[in-house]
This record gives C-alpha cells, structure tokens and sequence, in this order.
C-alpha cells in the first residue's frame, strides 16, 4: 500500500528555524469528530482510521518528517525569546487538487525542545473551544486558521484539575506567525533573508522578481493590510480574542491560537475575555490598537532593510484599512450596502447606545432583522426604547437610501447576523457533555456554526439572549 504523504517544506530553512520532533503517541485514542465541511473543500481522501492515526501521533503509516517551529514573540507587550511550538507539531503539508499546500498541524503533540516548563499536551476543552471557535469564525466568513479533526483518550493530563487529553488537527496555508520573523531578524540578517524569501516563494510567488526591499515592502503592507481587515471583522461580529500576543499573530491576517475568546452576550466595550489579562490589555476596545502595535513590532524586524517612511506607509494602511473596513463591516449588519458621510456616526451612535444598555449584541441585530411593529421583540428588549427614538429615525431615513424594499433590507440584516453564536456558555454546555463521552452536541454545534445566518430550529432555545447566570463568562488562559 502507498503511505499518505504529507511534504515538508519548512525544511528548507535553515536548521535554526525548527527542530526534528516525533509526537508523543495518545493511548486509547478516540476520534471525536472530522470536519467534513473541510475535508470535502480540500479534496482530503483520509480515512476516518488514517485521521485517527495523525490525531493520535501513529504517523507509522504516513510519509512526514514533524518538526516543531522556533519562533519568539511579544507576550503582553514584553519580548520573550524563549518560544517555539511548545505543543504543536507541524507534520508537513497536504497538497491539494489546486496544488495548494496545507499545513497539518497536531496540537498536543507531546513535549518539544520549546515546551519549557509545559507537558506538551493539550486537554478536550481547549481543543474543543478552538475546534468550534474556528469553524464559527470561518462560517462568519472571518480569516482563520481551521481544523481537520479532533481526537480524545482516556490518557488524564494535570491542570487546574485532572482532564482528559486531546489533540486538534490544525490546518491552514501558513503557520508563520510575526514571532518567526522577529525571531529570524534576532538571528541575523541572512536568516531574516532566508524566511522573506520562503515566504515569498510560498504565498506571494508575484513578487519573485521584485528587488528584495520591494519584496520585503509589500511584504509588511500585505500583513499589515490583511491583519487590519481581520480585527474589523473582529469587532464587528462582537469577538474578544484575549491573547494577541505577536506569537499568536498569523502573518495570512488569520485569527490563530485560539485561547480564552469570548463571543459578546451583552456588549461592553471593555470587555476583558481573558481573567488573567488583569490590566485589559487585550479588552475588545484594545484589539484595533493592539492589531497596529502587534504591526509595529512586526515591522521593527524589518528595520534593517526598509527606510522608516516605508515602514510608516504600512502601518498607515492598517490604520485606513481598519477605519473603513470596520465602518463597512457594521453597515453590513445594519442592512446597508453603499457607504454615506454620516454613516460613520450611524454606527459610532448605536455602539454608544449598546454600551450605554449593554445589550445583547447578537439579539439586538436579529431582531432588529424582525421588526414590524411597536410591540416587537426588540422594542421590549430595550429598557429605555425612548433613548433609541433619534437613532431609529435616523437609520430609517438612511435605510430609505438604500436600494429594495423594507423587507428586503430586513433580509440583508438576517444575512449578515448570525441566527446563533457560540457564547462561552454555550461552549461549556458542549464541554462538559463531550467530557462525560456524549460528542453529539459537539458535532450538531460544528455543523451549525458552519451556516450561522440559517434558522437552526433544533437549536432554538440557544438563540434568546442568555439567563444572568450564563452572561459573560470570562476564563483563564489555561489550556
Ligand atoms: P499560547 O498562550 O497557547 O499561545 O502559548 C504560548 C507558548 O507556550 C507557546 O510557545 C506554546 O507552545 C507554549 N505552551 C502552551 N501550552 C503548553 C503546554 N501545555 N506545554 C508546552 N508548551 C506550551
Ligand atoms: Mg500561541
């Protein structure tokens, strides 16, 4: 029989940006779900055998060389030198009948030379939060990393208490991150060559034959450009990320490293999703500026090779791209295709009010989606509906500018809202199931994240806005 084969072509790079790393085979492995969605967009002809062998680190049957990544990143703004896959192992790419190459990756693979004091090892929580958390986002049609599969065993692993081990197959185009190249500059400037090149070669073969300070121009104004469009979608959809840390920074502006995020329930523009992020660094009010902070670092990696004005120019487009993205993205779930002068106040008015009533962001929109009358569910769910007078008059003599009939826009708005969100509450409902070996709100939850915007009538008690208990759970970087 002909083994799958899985490239590697990180190994190009010098021998400095990885080390050889076997994973740490899962005993008693368990597949807990596959991603047909995904599977079926990249053509994967895996068995479900096959995908439990890589979720379980029995890569026998496969051609790939796994390595672990060395990069270094800002973590709440300090630098530390120390990073690298600590836990994940990048076992190579999957070529698909495009001949796009796909990077597996296994998180929880097992201790790795840059696992420190760490087990290498993730828990089914963790791994169930970023399962669904990245299929949410690429259904709310945010950039993102995705994953292939997931897989559990009866093998415990210590954190706050004993909980049971898994590991996410994780797939994207890149799993370079802002720390690699402040990791390479580190080293010196052949490597930082070295990696622009490989980056080049790999996601930007256009540019081949640019001088390498053009390469390396467009370079930082495509990352800063794309990281400016993700955390305006961000916003937008009301989600927190907690933990931008530039180690956790894709340089394809794809949301990475899934860790404590919270979706809104009521919105709060100070909200922290993260419990250990004492100071509110990453509060969702921050994530535009720490987006062009996180850029800033990025670009002080390239100081050697670009003037400083080529390096204001980038972070210039992030600090545009974002302004009008997240004014387009908001007009979107108001129903409004074409952009105005005032628009910008429309929003910045709504948002005001919102915060003011700290209202449930997602119910807001879907209802406002089902007006029809003054007894509406969303006239009851405002406390002080006179307080909205003005800004509903002002939305309806925009929306009249707009092209369609009443019914119309209400559709659009049911289009660009999701009918469901995955609220932290509802994460720990699955959690907490899949934990005790029912997987089948896991998997029902993966197939209706997938079409947000549809009505999910078995889901129905989920689409109300939350009791008081359930309200804007906030949780800890542990994974
Ligand atoms: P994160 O906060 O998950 O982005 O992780 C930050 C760094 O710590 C990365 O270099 C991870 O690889 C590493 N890390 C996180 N959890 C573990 C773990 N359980 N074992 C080893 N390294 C870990
Ligand atoms: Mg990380």
């Amino acid at each position: 029989m002909i083994k799958p084969h899985l490239s590697q072509n990180y190994l190009t790079l010098p021998n400095c940006f990885y080390s050889h790393v076997s994973p740490e085979p899962m005993q008693n492995s368990q597949l807990v779900s596959v991603n047909q969605l995904l599977k079926d967009k990249l053509n994967i002809n895996l068995s479900d055998e096959s995908l439990l062998d890589l979720c379980s680190g029995q890569l026998q049957t496969f051609n790939c060389q796994p390595i672990a990544q060395k990069y270094t990143g800002h973590q709440f703004g300090y630098y530390n030198p120390q990073l690298g896959d600590g836990r994940g192992l990048l076992l190579g790419q999957w070529i698909d009948q495009t001949n796009t190459a796909w990077d597996f990756h296994l998180k929880g693979a097992g201790r790795t030379p840059y696992s420190r004091s760490g087990d290498g090892r993730a828990v089914l929580r963790s791994t169930i939060r970023e399962y669904l958390a990245s299929e949410a986002l690429a259904g709310l049609g945010v950039p993102t990393t995705r994953a292939l599969a997931l897989a559990t065993s009866t093998e415990q692993v210590r954190r706050e208490i004993m909980e049971p081990r898994a590991t996410l197959l994780r797939v994207t185009q890149s799993h370079i991150r802002f720390g690699h190249f402040q990791y390479a500059a580190s080293v010196g400037p052949d490597e930082l060559e070295v990696l622009i090149n490989f980056v080049i070669n790999k996601h930007f073969p256009q540019w081949a034959n640019l001088t390498y300070i053009e390469q390396a121009q467009n370079l930082l104004n495509d990352i800063c450009i794309k990281t400016a469009k993700m955390i305006a979608k961000w916003q937008a959809i009301g989600f927190n990320h907690g933990v931008m840390n530039t180690d956790n920074f894709s340089i394809l502006g794809e949301t990475f490293d899934y860790g404590p995020f919270a979706f809104f329930d009521d919105f709060n523009s100070d909200y922290i999703c993260n419990h250990s992020d004492t100071e509110g660094r990453y509060a969702y009010d921050q994530q535009a500026k720490i987006g062009v902070w996180n850029c800033q670092v990025l670009a002080g990696s390239f100081a050697d090779i670009l003037e400083e004005e080529e390096i204001n120019t980038a972070l210039n487009h992030y600090v545009i791209t974002y302004n009008q993205h997240y004014i387009s993205e908001m007009l979107l779930k108001l129903g409004i295709n074409s952009l105005q002068e005032n628009d910008k106040d429309l929003i910045g008015d709504l948002v005001g009010l919102l915060n003011k009533y700290q209202l449930d962001y997602h119910q807001f929109f879907r209802l406002l989606g089902q007006v029809n009358n003054e007894q509406s569910d969303l006239y009851n769910m405002l406390p002080t509906p006179g307080d909205f007078k003005g800004w509903f008059e002002n939305l309806n003599e925009r929306v009249k500018q707009e092209e369609g009939s009443f019914t119309d826009w209400q559709q659009r708005i049911l289009d660009n809202n999701p009918s469901i969100v995955l609220r932290n509450y509802i994460a720990q409902m699955i959690i907490e199931q899949a934990e005790k070996g029912n997987f089948d709100p896991l998997n029902e939850w993966l197939t209706a994240l997938q079409s947000p915007f549809k009505e999910h009538q078995h889901l129905h008690q989920y689409q109300q806005a939350p009791s008081l208990t359930n309200k804007g759970l906030s949780l800890s970087c542990s994974s």
